[in-house]
């Protein structure tokens, strides 16, 4: 009787779970369960324009992480073995109730993540869009036979999952970036061990937690750490557990993540989408009625703080003053402030440590002769947008990822010298080239050294069908439809010899 009461309590309990709004976050998410980590230490996750914790979260430890992987391995295999038709259903489940609580998961975007609701809505698009293309990839996978100069001999290709996947994700476009690794993953057949940034842990999450969870996907096969990098991130990499690590953040703890994966006891699978230093071109035929309003969302949107954000507009010296003079007057109409609000485009920024880093970045720029345009006073974490000409490559702004609304306008001596400057950075993810020639701009952009370059666009750009990655110090391997099939599944070849060798035969 007891146990029936308890079944049908937990029957109620699940159906009520699909209509209370998604709330409640305050632990790990480790084999189905949600609970309180074990580090003795609290993290106070605050929205950034406010200032008002969101949450309250007991962070995790190592035995926490210990926890969460070893249900991610016991996972694993039976997950695999789910008919792809029945993890194809797990992802769609997820699409449909993105849909559902839409307006609950661009809110939490706005909150945690210090998003406009613009930039969150886009955001939540970016998030169905890759789910729906995730769903397809059970039925995607294909092995092969190969044609093989020996007789008797059959030469097979099996695609398999390739086991745990550990995931690392930042807090810029928190559910959207995580999920762009989490969904590939399982739908292949992986587990995961996710562990967000401790800007955006429920963005970043517990909130995709509790989307696959209710969409019905096993206990075990994704989990969720929330810790400090200090106390756990080193060993969070470095477990013998994950065959392959999914990092997405900055060059320098990208490098530290590579280190410890390649000389951890067994060498893990990398696939790492770091920093960039996009440059946005604008030749000397550009239309400027395209470029402008291209250059101004490709540098504003999200405050900047998106890897792809262009990080210095290069223009030929020929319509560099009409440009600039255009791109100013239009940057002076964008709504600075509150992100809730519908036209807000420039919010706060994440954090006092990230927006230190820009107000130094606008100091040294002043002090290294630049003539600023265009300025504003803070308030809070809001910095109203910052114009630069005259800058060189060689400043430190130009030299680094600013990740923050300051705009750096250089000039270039002709197509030669623009692709020069372009190219002259450590850094090779995004880029953007600008003219009404289009065979100009192809040869271009096949000069410029990035894993991506959009002609007359946005150099803020991803699709789910399309590779998306850096070269460079910007990283290593693809995220998208064909090419993160690849990155999450191992080509185990297999040979058959049906007759005794012929050699052998004689
Ligand atoms: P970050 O490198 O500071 O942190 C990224 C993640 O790594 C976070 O979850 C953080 O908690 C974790 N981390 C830090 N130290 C760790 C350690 N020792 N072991 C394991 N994990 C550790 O980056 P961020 O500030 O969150 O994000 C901004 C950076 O990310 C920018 O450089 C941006 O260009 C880059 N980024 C790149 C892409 C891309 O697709 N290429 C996308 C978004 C952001």
């Amino acid at each position: 009787m007891t146990a029936q009461l308890d079944t049908l309590a937990e029957k109620i309990e699940s159906i009520a779970r699909k209509f209370l709004p998604y709330s409640g976050f305050d632990g790990q998410y480790i084999n189905g369960d949600r609970r309180p980590g074990h580090a003795n230490r609290k993290l106070k996750d605050t929205d950034p324009y406010t200032g008002e914790s969101v949450a309250e979260i007991a962070l995790a430890d190592q035995s926490d992480l210990e926890a969460a992987y070893q249900s991610a391995l016991k996972a694993q295999p039976a997950w695999a073995s789910r008919l792809p038709a029945e993890r194809a259903e797990v992802l769609g489940r997820c699409a449909d109730l993105m849909e559902k609580r839409r307006g609950e998961i661009v809110d939490w975007v706005i909150r945690e993540a210090g998003s406009t609701r613009i930039k969150a809505d886009i955001e939540w698009q970016m998030l169905h869009a890759i789910t729906l293309e995730a769903a397809s990839f059970p039925h995607r996978v294909a092995g092969r036979v190969l044609p093989i100069n020996e007789p008797g001999k059959e030469s097979r290709v099996y695609r398999q999952p390739i086991g745990v996947i550990a995931v690392i994700s930042p807090w810029n476009f928190p559910i959207y970036l995580a999920q762009r690794s989490v969904g590939p993953a399982i739908a292949l057949g992986n587990s995961v061990v996710l562990k967000p940034s401790q800007d955006t842990p429920i963005t970043g999450g517990l909130l995709l937690a509790k989307i696959f969870e209710e969409a019905g996907v096993p206990e075990g096969v994704l989990n969720v750490v929330v810790g400090a990098s200090s106390e756990i991130g080193d060993a969070f990499v470095k477990h013998p557990v994950p065959r392959l690590v999914s990092f997405t953040g900055s060059t320098a703890v990208g490098r530290h993540v590579a280190d410890l994966a390649v000389t951890s006891p067994l060498i893990k699978h990398l696939a790492l989408e770091l920093g960039g230093n996009t440059p946005f071109v604008v030749l000397d035929d550009a239309d400027l009625d395209q470029a402008v309003p291209a250059a101004v969302l490709s540098r504003f949107l999200h405050q900047g703080q998106i890897c792809m954000s262009t990080n210095r507009i290069i223009v030929d010296a020929k319509v560099y003053d009409e440009f600039l003079d255009r791109f100013t007057a239009h940057v002076k109409t964008l709504k600075v402030g509150n992100p809730q609000d519908l036209d807000t485009v420039i919010g706060p920024i994440i954090n006092s440590k990230q927006l230190a880093n820009i107000l130094k970045l606008i100091k040294e720029t002043r002090d290294a002769g630049a003539r600023q345009v265009l300025g504003g006073d803070l308030r809070d974490l809001v910095l109203p947008p910052h114009i630069f000409a005259d800058v060189t490559n060689d400043m430190p702004i130009a030299k680094n990822e600013t990740f923050g609304p300051i705009a750096p306008v250089i000039r270039a001596r002709g197509e030669d010298d623009a692709l020069r400057l372009a190219n002259d950075t450590e850094y090779g993810l995004s880029s953007a080239v600008f003219t009404r020639d289009e065979r100009r701009g192809l040869r271009f952009a096949l000069g410029v050294e990035a894993g991506m370059t959009h002609i007359n666009d946005t150099s803020v750009d991803d699709t789910p069908t399309g590779p998306f990655g850096g070269e460079k110090n910007s990283g290593i391997g693809r995220f998208g439809g064909d090419w993160i099939m690849e990155e999450f599944k191992t080509a185990h070849w297999i040979t058959v010899q049906h007759a005794p060798r012929q050699e052998e035969r004689k």
